[in-house]
């Protein structure tokens, strides 16, 4: 059943079709993961193109359709082989082409967010960033009007997209916002991110260099992950980030959210289980949120 699209709430959801999505009655038509998500509660879904963009247009149509019966919002992952920081022409010119074929899908699943890796900064960032700008400019001659590029943050240390590298990317051009990937930004910070002001200063830093409205609307990735020295290992889950120690942990993110009063879209990428994973988050936020609005109504 769907729900109505509350403009000031948070949106919890899931990067493609969890495992238990296979197992659900709704497995003969991947198009309706929208529905599934529905039925459990969830309210967004980026949809994976990350290994290559395997759909067509009827497909992509049949996913928008259900979406909006489902009162699920779309993003896109674009695929990994994108690399826009790229020294090599061919490789510049095939991640152009993706890019455009993957704004025609934004276009047919009805979403405006396009979510990407920006590449490897080949030990230079400054001039990988110029590189990345340059052939987003490429990209975004064509991008029809509400349709906008997310570079995301990256988890290891080699590829460009440190919180403070995409941020100043999307100050650059006004079809580029921010994905912040928050288990990135702690792995390749060694495990920075710990309470709740850990996460206003990163609000804080986005309102301040590319505006609070961008900040409200915020597009996030969030789960546990396991990092060395050279940042992100692997993804892990909440269960195994309790035996294990895995951060960052969701409480003090979603504390950050309700006290800043964000209403961001929050993709759930935790191992095997993102959806499991994706309605505890919502559960908590769900409860943290009536709780300030308990306090603020016997406040006055
Ligand atoms: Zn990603």
């Amino acid at each position: 059943m769907a729900r109505p699209a509350i403009e000031d709430n948070a949106r919890f959801g899931v990067a493609g079709c969890p495992p238990n999505f296979w197992k659900s009655p709704f497995k003969e038509d991947s198009a309706n993961n929208p529905l599934w998500l529905d039925s459990i509660g969830l309210d967004a879904y980026e949809v994976q193109f990350t290994h290559g963009i395997r759909m067509d247009r009827e497909k992509a149509l049949r996913v928008a359709e259900n979406a909006r019966k489902g009162g699920i919002s779309l993003s896109i992952h674009a695929p990994y082989f994108v690399v826009l920081t790229s020294l090599d022409d061919t490789v510049v010119k095939n991640s152009i082409d993706l890019m455009t074929r993957c704004i025609d899908f934004a276009q047919y699943l009805g979403t405006s967010r396009l979510v990407f890796h920006p590449g490897p900064h080949h030990g230079n960032p400054n001039e990988a960033l110029k590189r990345c700008l340059k052939n987003l400019e490429t990209v975004g001659r064509n991008i029809p009007k509400g349709v906008y590029i997310y570079p995301e943050t990256i988890g290891r240390k080699e590829f460009l997209g440190t919180l403070e590298e995409v941020v100043k990317l999307c100050r650059e051009l006004d079809f580029l916002r921010p994905c912040i990937d928050f288990a990135h930004v702690y792995a390749r910070n060694g495990g920075n991110l710990v309470t709740p002001e850990d996460y206003i200063r990163v609000f804080d830093y986005i309102a301040q260099v590319i505006g609070k409205e961008v900040l409200s609307n915020l597009h996030c990735h969030f789960y546990p992950v396991e990092f060395d020295s050279k940042g992100e290992k692997c993804h892990r889950n909440f269960k195994e980030s309790a035996s294990g120690g895995y951060g960052p942990r969701f409480e003090p993110f979603l504390e950050a959210i309700v006290e800043y009063n964000l209403s961001p879209t929050i993709i759930c990428e935790s191992k095997q289980v993102q959806d499991e994973d994706a309605l505890t988050m919502k559960r908590y936020y769900e409860v943290i949120r009536n709780k300030k609005g308990w306090k603020l109504v016997n406040a006055t």
